[in-house]
């Protein structure tokens, strides 16, 4: 792991009129890191990636990209830089096949690959998260952990250097979670950086590196996964006793 961080969130604050979302957080994401970003709902976390992202502009506060401010761009301009995620509602774009799906994902990503390379990239990544065979399956027709698949398959398509995953493990039923954290592990084993906000917590155990954990848009608490889920206060938040 290198010293410097991918991401560097300072002092990250969103208001939504006198709600704040999210409230002075700050914290680094390393090289090949796999952050978990937990918390109860309503604690800040989907807007938290939505800052990352762009979606959202933060009222206060920088985001940096490999040392770059990217806090105020917008959200194709991050993109393009190598900020890429799932949504916490799978989004897949139901007028083109599973194939046409990832390449769009390459096509937008900092790679911008075209025609061939494309689709070579998207093939390779449909295999690797178990869609081998289902390139011209309408996507509509997919089951749920397919279309969370191909979400998966086309936020890598623009190898990114910082994957956002919102809940991605959420829905699944107990043998789909299997596999799900297993192609997580995988990612993680290749060095992708990642921040996961995930309330599956036996995801959080097995893959986080580091936990960062939200409460009533403050971040309550930062480090270790086992520190980190046997902090007090954390318990009294989140966990219940
Ligand atoms: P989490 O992802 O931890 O469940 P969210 O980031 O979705 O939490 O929400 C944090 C708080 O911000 C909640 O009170 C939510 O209602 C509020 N919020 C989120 N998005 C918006 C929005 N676009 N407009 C107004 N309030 C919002």
């Amino acid at each position: 792991m290198t010293a410097a961080p991918i991401l560097s969130v300072n002092r990250a604050q969103k208001k939504f009129g006198g709600l704040i979302a999210v409230n002075d957080v700050s914290f680094d994401v390393k090289q090949g890191e796999l952050l978990g970003l937990i918390g109860p709902n309503g604690s800040g976390k989907t807007t938290m990636l939505n800052l990352i992202s762009g979606a959202l502009k933060p009222t206060a506060g920088e985001i940096a990209l490999g040392g770059k401010a990217i806090s105020g761009l917008a959200a194709h301009h991050i993109a393009r830089r190598g900020v890429s995620r799932t949504f916490q509602l799978v989004r897949v774009l139901p007028s083109l096949d599973a194939e046409g799906n990832v390449m769009a994902g390459a096509v937008f990503g900092h790679r911008r690959l075209w025609g061939e390379e494309a689709r070579e990239l998207a093939h390779r990544l449909l295999e690797r998260v178990g869609l081998a065979g289902k390139a011209h399956a309408p996507v509509a027709a997919m089951t749920y952990i397919d279309q969370k698949r191909l979400e998966l398959a086309r936020a890598l398509a623009s190898d990114p250097r910082l994957l956002l995953l919102d809940e991605w493990l959420a829905g699944l039923n107990p043998s789909e979670l299997k596999i799900g954290i297993s192609l997580i592990d995988e990612l993680r084993h290749e060095g992708r950086t990642i921040i996961m906000v995930e309330h599956v917590m036996d995801a959080i155990r097995t893959l986080c590196d580091r936990c960062v954990v939200m409460s009533s848009g403050v971040k309550i608490a930062e480090g270790g996964v086992a520190e980190t889920l046997s902090d007090s206060e954390v318990i009294r938040a989140y966990l219940g006793d």
